[in-house]
């Protein structure tokens, strides 16, 4: 470890220790690319009320606002978390740290304020930013599981907590932009399972934290025993090109999901 790794992991720890959530999340191509996928699988009808909701915003496409929601970050705004234990162990009803919504309270919450038509356009509108948000983090299997991957980790020469390398460095490393890799992923051809609630997308996120990430790290946690190492682990040089697959299936089913759920809220 250099002298400018250690610190770096000591500041880490640092930050790690004094907040509750990281302030990270599918990085904004990621937000992107699922808010583009979803656009592109909007009923006319429901896409029409969506660009009039935008436009209260000034904005034109559901990718503009797709990553808003990182931006709030106060105690009493939403967790962008829902933490499923990882052991089998039945998960509390309010499954994340705090007492501010987790993710899959929240897209109830704003659901029911997005359809109400009687709200200001403003108001829906807010609903409608923290809705493409959150459902896209609840497939970052990192935001579904508990823990949520506080791991200091090293690949490449760069070292940075595992649940960064999920939101960030593997779809960065495949280097496309996201209107592009929206058309990517729904040309692929890789079929993937739709449906499902966001408890269950919750889930599928925390059985792939366990098989893929977690697979080859000790699970630590920052608020409760065992801590997580200071060391970090280094991980192969090929990891964010190996799990790339992983994180496109996601990004994909957050797209196709993330459409299904506009369209069953406000399709008639
Ligand atoms: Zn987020």
């Amino acid at each position: 470890m250099t002298k400018h790794t250690k610190a770096l992991s000591l500041a880490l720890t640092l930050i790690l220790a004094a907040a509750p959530e990281p302030v990270l999340a599918w990085g904004q191509t990621g937000h992107a690319a699922i808010a583009n996928v979803a656009e592109l699988n909007l009923k006319a009808s429901v896409w029409n009320e969506i660009k009039t909701l935008l436009a209260t915003d000034g904005a034109t496409h559901m990718s503009k606002v797709a990553s808003w929601a990182d931006s709030q970050r106060s105690a009493t705004d939403p967790t962008h978390t829902t933490r499923m234990p990882m052991d089998g162990s039945n998960p509390p009803a309010h499954a994340c740290t705090g007492t501010a919504m987790c993710a899959d309270e929240a897209i109830a919450y704003y659901a029911r304020i997005l359809a109400d038509r009687s709200q200001p356009a403003a108001t829906r509108e807010i609903a409608l930013k923290y809705i493409i948000h959150l459902i896209g983090d609840l497939h970052q299997p990192l935001h579904g599981s508990d823990p949520i991957g506080y791991n200091l980790v090293t690949v490449n020469g760069s070292t940075s907590m595992i649940h960064a390398v999920w939101d960030d460095a593997i779809i960065d490393g495949h280097g496309v932009a996201s209107a592009l890799l929206a058309q990517e992923l729904m040309n692929n051809g890789v079929t993937v399972t739709l449906g499902g609630t966001p408890r269950d997308w919750a889930i599928e996120s925390s059985n792939m934290a366990r098989d893929q990430i977690y697979d080859v790290l000790p699970v630590c946690w920052n608020y409760k025993a065992p801590a997580c190492p200071d060391a970090p682990v280094a991980l192969p040089a090929n990891y964010t090109a190996a799990k790339y697959p992983l994180a496109a299936q996601r990004l994909k089913q957050a797209g196709y999901r993330l459409a299904g759920f506009l369209n069953a809220l406000l399709g008639s």
